[in-house]
């Protein structure tokens, strides 16, 4: 018997949950979405397990991991905020209650922190077993970089009226994310089409020494994260639709991409979620005797799209690289107010020339300078005006066309091709 359902479908709520459902013990195994706007996003009870702030112990949790913090030399470093400013990692924090704390450290930390380790090859290959545990943990990042905009200031002005971050923020559309991401606390699975459309790749930037880097487009659920010679780009609550819209330009990547490119790459993702016209639904099952526990997606048979708009994809492009204008240049000119009119126009690309073609950072002539800040020399930098921009039409399901896809990538692999320089796909089939 189901008596769960929730039904969140683009920015329109559709039969959320209405009740908050537990278990014999109390435990919270779905929170019904009034629930998780006003407790979680708006209110300060564990974002685990929805514990009172005075109910049980508190302490902070990092909102990026302490492992990556220490694996990248990061906890002076910054993280740039919505709002331009800058934020250390090590005190870019959100309360969280200890259990629930200690539970995320042994139950996701640190088998992400073995499985991001590593050359990309062997990261590669490791993530196609464990893509589950990987797409959990990005919906917690994205869960936990969200909550921390609840408290911090828009506007550092005292003088001017205050608000924060997050109060433009829509909650309900995540409320299916946080359920992924809390799924390590209540046991639930994820079921065909919930993860979303996920692509690892490697990377290879020598116009910096950073390596890390996060990017999120927050109304298309969308991450660009580097870590080490891994790039992640994934859209969270698309069931792999986007990856198979932009399947054709992202076969033609060649090999390891910049820190630009990687960006660049999840601007093209979020508008493909942007244009998809119609959105997969995603809920969650339980049974009344609660041995099924289930995640899922509910996709349409026909894969549609708006067809490619360049404003619209120029936008996000512009948001994606926000923080680095000055350290690029398109078709030679520099200058940030340039650089951002132009990247406006949607027709710019890092990753291919205009004859589609990739432009790898690696013929990059100045590879081997040492650099120990971005200095925008790097090819990756470098953008054209290409002016193309498409979606592959799918007239077949959208779960066909996912394996499909998942076999053109797997072909790439199997030819003996793949090495340290291909890009790897990853879909859930
Ligand atoms: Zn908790």
């Amino acid at each position: 018997m189901l008596f769960g359902i929730e039904l969140i479908k683009g920015h329109k709520v559709e039969n959320v949950p209405a009740k908050t459902i537990r278990d014999s013990e109390g435990k919270i195994l779905l929170f019904s979405c009034s629930q998780f706007v006003e407790d979680i996003c708006q209110g300060s009870c564990c974002f685990i397990c929805g514990a009172a702030s005075g109910s049980n112990k508190f302490n902070n949790e990092h909102v990026f991991p302490r492992w990556l913090l220490e694996r990248y030399n990061l906890f002076n470093k910054t993280v740039t905020l919505p709002n331009g400013q800058k934020h250390r990692y090590g005190t870019y924090i959100i309360p969280c209650c200890q259990d629930c704390n200690s539970l995320l450290g042994s139950s996701i930390e640190v088998p992400v922190s073995q499985l991001l380790k590593g050359t990309y090859s062997e990261i590669a290959q490791a993530v196609k077993e464990y893509q589950d545990l990987l797409f959990t943990w990005l919906c917690l990042l994205f869960v936990k970089v969200h909550l921390k905009d609840k408290l911090l200031r828009a506007n550092l002005d005292h003088r001017e009226e205050q608000y924060m971050i997050a109060d433009t923020y829509f909650w309900p559309e995540l409320h299916h994310i946080h359920a992924v991401a809390r799924s390590i606390y209540t046991g639930a699975t994820l079921t065909n089409g919930v993860i979303g459309s996920l692509i690892i790749l490697p990377i290879d930037d020598p116009s910096t020494s950073e390596l890390f880097d996060w990017m999120d487009l927050t109304n298309q659920q969308t991450i660009a994260v580097r870590i080490g010679e891994v790039g992640i780009v994934a859209v969270l609550r698309n069931a792999s639709a986007c990856v198979v819209g932009i399947r054709d330009f992202v076969s033609r990547i060649r090999g390891p991409l910049g820190t630009t490119q990687l960006r660049e790459l999840g601007a093209r993702m979020a508008a493909a979620n942007a244009d998809l016209i119609t959105k997969p639904s995603f809920g969650t099952v339980i049974s009344k005797e609660l041995d099924k526990f289930q995640l899922w997606a509910k996709y349409s048979d026909e894969l549609d799209f708006s067809p490619f708009n360049h404003e619209k994809y120029g936008q996000l492009l512009a948001h994606s690289l926000s923080d680095r204008l000055e350290h690029l240049s398109i078709n030679g000119e520099c200058g940030t107010e340039r650089v951002k009119a132009m990247l406006l126009t949607g027709k710019v690309s890092f990753i291919l020339d205009a004859n589609g073609n990739f432009r790898p950072p690696a013929n990059n002539p100045v590879r081997t300078v040492q650099q120990s800040e971005s200095t925008g020399e790097s090819c990756s930098n470098k953008g054209m005006v290409v002016g193309s921009g498409y979606y592959a039409n799918c007239s077949n399901n959208l779960l066909e066309a996912i394996q499909r896809s998942s076999k053109l990538f797997d072909s790439v692999m199997d030819s003996g091709a793949m090495n340290q320089n291909e890009v790897s796909f990853s879909a859930v089939a």
